[in-house]
């Protein structure tokens, strides 16, 4: 499934990830399609970025249009006409971030739909299920999440770590039952999530534990959700001796260049991230050193030059000037958002391409 192709004195690797879709090299960031689409972009267009893969939301899938009406429109890869690989989410994230929770179980999370009022069970087989249905290509197991809980503390943290733990082994014998049949070449991944805060006790246990079981690739979840950069970096930092070499390692959500570096170079091979479409669509960019620039400052009323002299991506490239650009910003023209987002994805991926 992976191999490690190198491993450089930085810390970074480069390796290759065989999914059914097609093979993938590391290390690489995924654009968030969270409803199937990135936003404002079509997928050549990503494509034309140097993303391979697609990541989606598994819970926002699974409220609209739902997973059996994709599946009868062929799947999500024909549903929003993306060939390559796509990775969903277990939705585990979502429910504790976006949804209205009525009550976690041993079972699963019951959560009530903020648009619809509705309420869902989510159990850790649906969320397998629900991945499998949309026919993805790399399936996330469900965790329990709690690092945006305000109210999270020791006593719950290392109980959600250890529901994570058992909800993975159910996800795992889930995913065998529904992919027994499957031809090894045509079986999605699994990936298992590590969880544990920022205790360095419980997220070593709980990577020991994930990677003791049989899953394609370690995923790190539950960081980047508003502690300190340095924690960040010195659980990622104490946490890269530690990872299985053989399997893929992808940080959840994580996505500003400054952390990208610091993650590849401490042994990750994955990441994905709402910041680069987000922050484009706010006129929010990034350019040559990793710093800022925003696009809606008056002092680019007559700059007419591109937001980067050094970017190869189609928005630069094509010589729409910051100017130009502040002008759509100001007009709330949707052009704008698109360039800007098509500019900071073709960032991260230049990035990637760096190391690989
Ligand atoms: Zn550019």
């Amino acid at each position: 499934m992976f191999k490690e192709v190198k491993k450089h004195k930085s810390g970074a690797r480069t390796g290759l990830l065989n999914t059914r879709a097609a093979p993938v090299k590391t290390p690489f960031f995924m654009p968030v399609a969270t409803r199937g689409a990135v936003k404002g972009l079509e997928p050549p267009e990503v494509a034309d970025t140097g993303a391979e893969v697609l990541l989606s939301n598994t819970y926002h899938m699974h409220l609209a249009p739902g997973e059996k009406q994709v599946k009868n429109l062929g799947g999500l890869h024909d549903f929003c006409r993306w060939p390559g690989p796509i990775l969903t989410d277990s939705g585990g994230f979502q429910v504790f971030s976006l949804s209205n929770i009525r009550k976690i179980t041993e079972e699963g999370v019951v959560f009530k739909d903020p648009a619809s009022g509705r309420e869902t069970l989510i159990t850790p087989e649906k969320s397998i299920q629900i991945q499998l249905d949309l026919s993805t290509d790399i399936i996330m197991a469900f965790d329990d999440v709690t690092g945006l809980d305000p109210n999270k503390d020791k006593v719950r943290e290392a109980e959600a770590v250890a529901r994570t733990h058992r909800w993975l082994l159910r996800c795992i014998a889930e995913f065998k039952k529904q992919t027994k049949n499957m031809p090894k070449a045509k079986r999605p991944l699994l990936f298992g999530i590590q969880q544990g805060g920022l205790d360095k006790k419980l997220r070593q246990k709980s990577l020991e534990f994930v990677q003791s079981t049989e899953v394609d690739g370690i995923a790190v979840g539950g960081l980047s959700v508003g502690e300190p950069l340095k924690e960040m970096h010195a659980m990622l930092e104490f946490l890269s001796p530690l990872y299985d070499p053989s399997r893929p390692h992808y940080l959840m959500g994580v996505g500003e260049p400054i952390n990208m570096h610091f993650a590849i170079e401490h042994g990750i091979d994955m990441f994905d991230c709402v910041l680069p479409t987000r922050n484009g669509r706010h006129g929010s960019v990034w350019i040559n050193g990793d710093k800022k620039l925003n696009l809606n400052n008056s002092g680019h009323t007559s700059d007419k030059g591109p937001i980067d002299k050094k970017c190869d991506c189609h928005t630069c490239q094509q010589g729409y000037s910051r100017a130009y650009l502040r002008h759509l910003f100001k007009m709330a023209d949707p052009l704008a958002g698109k360039l800007a987002s098509i500019h900071n994805l073709r960032y991260l991926q230049r990035i990637c391409e760096g190391y690989r």
